[in-house]
C-alpha cells in the first residue's frame, strides 16, 4: 500500500479541497478516517447529552453508548492496523453539524421531558449517519477481501442499530407520552 494515496489538496484560502480516489482502497481509507473523526467527536459529545438528559433510562443509554463509542474507535484503530495505515482523522463535516444541532438542545431551556425528546431526536440522527457509514465500510471491506475488518465493522454497525432501537423504544415509551402532557 502506497502512502499518500489520498491526496488532500487545499488552496491557501482553505476553501476548496479535492480528494483523489485511485481505487477502492483509497475510498475505504477515506471513509475510515471520516468515521474515526466522527466517533472521536462523539466521545466528547455524549457525556454532555447524558448530563442534559433527565430520564434516568435515557441518561444511562447515553452513558452505555459512550462506552460502546470508545470501543468503536478502538475497533477502527484495529482496522487501520489491518491495512497497515496510521489511524488518522479527516474532519467529518456531517458529524460536526449533527453535534452542533445536539448542542442546541444541550443549551436549550424548557420542559425537561420535551428536552429529553429533543435529545433523542438529535441522537437518532447521529445513529443513522453512523449506520450508513458502517454499512458502506463493511461492504467495502468485503469487496476488498478483508473479512476480519468486515466483521469488526459489522459489530459496530450492529451496536449503532441497537442504540437507535433503544432510543426509539424510549421515545415511544414514557418520554414522548410525558412530553405530550407538558
Ligand atoms: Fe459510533
Ligand atoms: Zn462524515
Ligand atoms: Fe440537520
Ligand atoms: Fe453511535
Amino acid at each position: 500500500m502506497l502512502d499518500n494515496q489520498i491526496k488532500n489538496r487545499e488552496t491557501h484560502m482553505g476553501l476548496f479541497s479535492s480528494t483523489e480516489f485511485k481505487d477502492l482502497k483509497c475510498l475505504f481509507i477515506d471513509q475510515l478516517q471520516d468515521i474515526y473523526d466522527a466517533e472521536n467527536r462523539l466521545t466528547k459529545a455524549l457525556p454532555k447529552m447524558a448530563e442534559k438528559a433527565s430520564d434516568p433510562e435515557l441518561k444511562s443509554s447515553f452513558q452505555q453508548h459512550l462506552q460502546e463509542t470508545r470501543e468503536q474507535a478502538e475497533r477502527l484503530e484495529r482496522v487501520f492496523e489491518m491495512i497497515d495505515e496510521k489511524a488518522e482523522t479527516k474532519t467529518c463535516e456531517a458529524m460536526k453539524g449533527l453535534i452542533k444541532e445536539g448542542d442546541e438542545v444541550i443549551n436549550a431551556t424548557g420542559d425537561e421531558t420535551v428536552i429529553d425528546a429533543a435529545l433523542i431526536a438529535a441522537a437518532q440522527r447521529v445513529e443513522h449517519y453512523e449506520m450508513a457509514a458502517y454499512g458502506c465500510l463493511r461492504n467495502l471491506a468485503e469487496r476488498l477481501g478483508i473479512p476480519q475488518a468486515a466483521e469488526l465493522l459489522q459489530q459496530s454497525l450492529d451496536e449503532e442499530g441497537n442504540a437507535d432501537k433503544i432510543l426509539t423504544e424510549l421515545a415511544e415509551g414514557s418520554i414522548n407520552r410525558e412530553a405530550a402532557h407538558s
